[in-house]
């Protein structure tokens, strides 16, 4: 049906969060004929994935690159039933240069999928068999999640759909399900191999937020695999808002409403079902109570717990409270002239600088730098985008914030400066976020960013559900399968609208 008008006989959804899972759920829904409403609290829509301007320079605030961008990829999926254009982008390639410490020459991650196997048999000789079953796991659990299960399965709608997903392919990862990337290191003869270790560490924190000992097999496979073609990462032309920005253009061309500047403050239960949000309009100050049949909530399930207060079932509140901290982001943004870039310098790239200390907390630092003429800074100028995962817990009990964050700040630009020529006069703009800044522009629960790790107890089956114990509930977002990243925030949004019109 190509809905330009709401239909009647549907009912009315109201999102909380124009993230990218938010606004996917919102355009999806609003265009198979909806009534919805999406509410967010910051200035922009996006969320993790939106920008900022500052003197001609436009700053990614998180995500930098996107998967699910090649036919049949999810964003390209959804995309097309949206019939709206694909932003412009250009494939990263590599998709990291990782530096691991000491070294001068990075483990590049090509595209080239042969290329790739002959960088690594150099890098890590003997690794082979660990990347051979990597790519086995892979290539079943990317048919399966291309035939949308659901999961975890919460009724016997999602556990069909999660049957119907399954084919004799699939059952090769069975055996694999309870793996972490550390037992499948040590069953190939790999457990000593330090250099690999740091290697998947590193590369594995970006995606599932822990590292190679604890991250789920299954899911390292996909986050391992998807840089290479036939699918592969991407920079987008003009910046990450292009995004966002086509998601709210169909989400209004069907109908749908986008309200910045609005918080929802409080969901209302009535008999174990979602009724209605209390909402302030931030700029007014007026709160009211809006009615609706039912409540996407594009927000971490710690915010998720707080919105519902006292009428969060026991259950899942003790859940969410026993989840392992998470972690929150630390990002330098620098505005830079040309002359701060070395010649050949990849658009990503991963540095770790002492082999004994945290992947995180500066020590290591994911770095996105902007491309001539790719929209995000002045002729002659450039984009560095540097982020390290940190605990949130010092930012909230530090007695003295700005001090906290100018040494950040001033050790992640020295570390910088080891690669780029950083100097006053290469510097022309400057700028920090800390899990404060996300608290405060996402309204993430103490700034937490990524979703709730992928470890085996939080992973895929055992994970959060988007069906959440509260009828006409819904969880979409990085908390919920198949995890953090734009793509995964899109399958995790296509699951909730199949399974509202499932309702019907
Ligand atoms: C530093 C960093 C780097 C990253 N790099 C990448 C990358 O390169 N590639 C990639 O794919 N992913 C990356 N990610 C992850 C990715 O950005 C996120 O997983 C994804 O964007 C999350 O989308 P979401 O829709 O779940 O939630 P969010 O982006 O958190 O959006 C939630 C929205 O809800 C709004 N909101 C929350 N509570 C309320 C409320 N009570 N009332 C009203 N509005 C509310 C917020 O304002 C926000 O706009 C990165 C993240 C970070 C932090």
């Amino acid at each position: 049906m190509s809905s330009l008008a709401i239909d009647k006989s549907k009912s009315r959804v109201v999102i909380i969060g124009a993230g990218i899972g938010g606004l996917t759920a919102g355009a999806l829904l609003a265009h198979r004929g909806y009534n919805v409403l999406i509410l967010d609290q910051a200035l922009v829509p996006g969320g993790c994935a939106s920008t900022f301007k500052r003197q001609g320079f436009t700053f990614d605030v998180g995500a930098t690159q996107v998967a699910g961008l090649e036919s049949g990829g999810i964003h390209h999926r959804i995309f097309s039933e949206l019939a709206i254009d694909l932003p412009e982008a250009t494939p990263c390639d590599p998709a990291c240069a990782v530096y691991l410490p000491g070294e001068v020459t990075p483990i590049n991650v090509w595209r080239d999928p042969e290329k790739w196997q002959a960088e690594r048999q150099r890098q890590f000789p003997g690794s082979e068999p660990f990347w051979q079953l990597m790519a086995t796991l892979f290539a079943a659990s990317w048919e399966f999640q291309g035939r949308d299960p659901v999961l975890p399965p919460r009724n016997l709608w999602d556990l069909w759909q999660l049957t119907q997903a399954v084919r004799p392919s699939t059952l090769i990862t069975v055996p694999f399900t309870l793996f972490t990337v550390g037992d499948a290191l040590r069953l190939c003869g790999l457990g000593n191999d330090r250099r690999l270790r740091t290697f998947l560490d590193l590369q594995l924190k970006l995606y599932s937020q822990v590292n190679a000992e604890e991250t789920a097999l299954l899911y390292a496979a996909t986050a391992l695999s998807v840089s290479q073609l036939p699918q592969g990462l991407f920079h987008l032309q003009g910046s990450m808002q292009v995004l966002s920005d086509r998601l709210v253009e169909a989400l209004e061309r069907d109908g749908g409403k986008l309200l910045m500047r609005h918080t929802v403050e409080q969901i209302k239960v009535e008999n174990g079902k979602a009724t209605a949000l209390v909402i302030r309009n931030q700029k007014t100050g007026e709160v009211w109570t809006e009615a609706t049949d039912h409540v996407v909530a594009n927000v971490a399930v710690q915010n998720l717990v707080q919105l519902l207060g006292e009428q969060a079932p026991s259950g899942y509140k003790h859940r969410v409270e026993k989840l392992p901290q998470a972690s929150g982001a630390f990002v330098v943004y620098l505005g830079v002239d040309d002359s701060a870039i070395p010649p050949e310098c990849p658009p990503h790239l991963q540095f770790l600088y002492d082999a004994n200390g945290p992947i995180g907390e500066n020590n290591s630092l994911f770095v996105s730098v902007s491309h001539p003429g790719d929209g995000r800074a002045p002729d002659g100028k450039s984009t560095i985008i540097a982020s390290s995962f940190v605990d949130p817990t010092p930012w909230w009990l530090t007695d003295n914030y700005p001090l906290l964050k100018q040494k950040y700040t001033e050790e992640a630009i020295a570390r910088l400066a080891q690669y780029f020529y950083l100097k006053p006069e290469t510097i022309i703009h400057q700028e920090a976020a800390t899990p404060r800044t996300f608290a405060h522009y996402t309204a993430r629960d103490r700034g937490i960013v990524g979703g709730i790790g992928q470890r085996i107890p939080t992973f895929g089956p055992f994970g959060f559900a988007n069906r959440t114990p509260i009828n006409h509930l819904w969880l979409v977002g990085d908390s919920t399968h198949p995890g953090e990243g734009t793509a995964g925030v899109s399958y995790s949004a296509l699951t909730v609208v199949r399974q509202i019109e499932a309702l019907k």
